[in-house]
């Protein structure tokens, strides 16, 4: 049975994020934008509302929540900025969500709990400064000495990197799988920030995603205990992938919110703007570009909900999820365009919201899987050239609290 509409629970979460953002955010987010600053006050009142750990079950400090209604959360946060969004993707998406599949009942309690109940912020590390798409390439690596490992290596372009305390850090424990490039070599850590060795800095150069904190981190002979190991060892690359899944899904409900946000400026400003004497609205090339964000609009929301729902299932959805991530990315990236065509030489102003969303739009056709890493990955799809194996860990299935409508 397909039932797209969504249950009180999700309606009610729906409205609480929108009206929280509308009224905590979208007032000071041209200012901080501007600044470049990160506002740390976003993250307790996210917490309060439950978002920190949406879908995570109770048992572990969660709201218990569905995968559902992380797109929720996801769509309403990033039509107000994309930064607000981005928190949830590195948090819940990245990695408690991981904890959540992969982690032991220790790691558990020690992390996913505190990170859920909003005690803790948590992002992922896996790129760095030789190494995005080509995850092979990384350079960090985590020697054991026995109950041990000492972990060394940089990572590049982390979201919170300087305002998380706990990461999930890859990197390679057999050092001639590192040479042969096997990524069978590759484990996975939880670091904490108050490791000795451990130092973060935040990217000033960025350009989009302002209100948001970017930035490096280096381990120099961090300590980890072997117990901070996520899965087994070789596991890494399987996990982070795995990861991607999760997180690229909020990503698409986040681009979904953002082609939504072009939407309804554009339609506000081609109502209130004249030229030749009638509303710029009444014009078929401006009609054009709000009717392809509808649809965009329409489209992205779609190939997200698919992908929460076979999440809800416990269904294989890394297919899906790709889709749904390339497929709103790439449109957010017309819809911010148009929305700035459409608002003319008031859209080349920071007086419109208009102008960050088309800033902000651009990283998401980048992290996560490139545009040219999901055409690639999809079209391998269709040619049969890639299948989905199982994972040993899986997110358990989630159903939605309360019935539809
Ligand atoms: C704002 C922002 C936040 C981020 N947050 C995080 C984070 O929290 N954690 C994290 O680990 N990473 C994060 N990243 C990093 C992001 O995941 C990488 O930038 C991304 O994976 C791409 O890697 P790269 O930048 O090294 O580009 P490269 O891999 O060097 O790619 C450069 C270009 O070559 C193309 N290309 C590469 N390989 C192929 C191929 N096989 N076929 C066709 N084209 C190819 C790419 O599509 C791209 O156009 C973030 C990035 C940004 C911009």
């Amino acid at each position: 049975m397909i039932n797209l509409d969504l249950t009180e629970e999700q309606l009610l979460l729906e409205a609480s994020v929108r009206e929280w953002a509308a009224r905590e955010v979208a007032p000071h987010i041209r200012e901080c934008d501007r600044e470049h600053r990160f506002d740390p006050r976003v993250l307790p009142q996210m917490a309060d509302l439950g978002l920190l750990g949406v879908c995570v079950p109770a048992e572990y400090g969660g709201a218990g929540m569905d995968y559902l209604a992380l797109g929720i959360a996801s769509e309403e946060l990033e039509y107000v900025d994309t930064s607000l969004r981005v928190i949830l993707s590195v948090h819940v998406g990245l990695n408690s969500l991981s904890l959540l599949a992969w982690g032991t009942a220790d790691q558990k309690q020690r992390y996913l709990v505190p990170q859920a109940q909003g005690r803790k912020i948590a992002t992922f590390g896996l790129t760095e400064p030789a190494a995005g798409s080509d995850v092979r390439g990384i350079q960090t690596v985590a020697i054991q000495q026995g109950d041990r490992y000492r972990i060394t290596g940089e990572k590049m372009w982390i979201s919170l990197a300087d305002v998380a305390d706990n990461f999930l850090v890859f990197a390679w424990t057999d050092l001639e799988k590192k040479r042969v490039r096997d990524t069978s070599g590759i484990s996975a850590f939880i670091v904490e920030r108050s490791m000795p060795g451990f130092s973060s800095a935040t990217l000033k150069e960025k350009w989009g995603i302002l209100a948001g904190n970017t930035g490096s981190f280096k381990m120099e002979d961090v300590e980890v205990p072997s117990a901070n190991m996520v899965g087994r060892p070789g596991e890494g690359f399987k996990i982070a992938m795995f990861a991607l899944d999760q997180g690229r899904y909020t990503v698409a409900a986040g681009a979904t919110g953002l082609i939504r946000a072009c939407r309804d400026a554009s339609a506000k400003y081609a109502r209130e703007r004249k030229t030749f004497g009638v509303e710029i609205g009444e014009h078929q090339l401006v009609k054009e570009m709000i009717a392809q964000m509808e649809s965009d609009y329409q489209a992205a929301r779609l190939l997200w909900l698919r992908a929460g729902w076979l999440k809800n299932e416990g269904r294989r959805n890394t297919r899906e999820t790709g889709l749904a991530k390339w497929f709103a990315t790439v449109a957010s990236e017309r819809a911010a365009s148009d929305a700035v065509q459409v608002h003319g030489a008031n859209g080349y102003s920071d007086e419109y919201p208009v102008g960050r969303f088309y800033r902000n739009c651009k990283g998401a056709v980048i992290y996560e899987g490139t545009r040219e890493i999901h055409k690639v990955m999809q079209a391998d799809y269709v040619l049969g050239y890639r299948t989905d194996r199982p994972t040993r860990c899986d997110l358990p299935p989630m159903q939605p609290t309360v019935a539809s409508r």
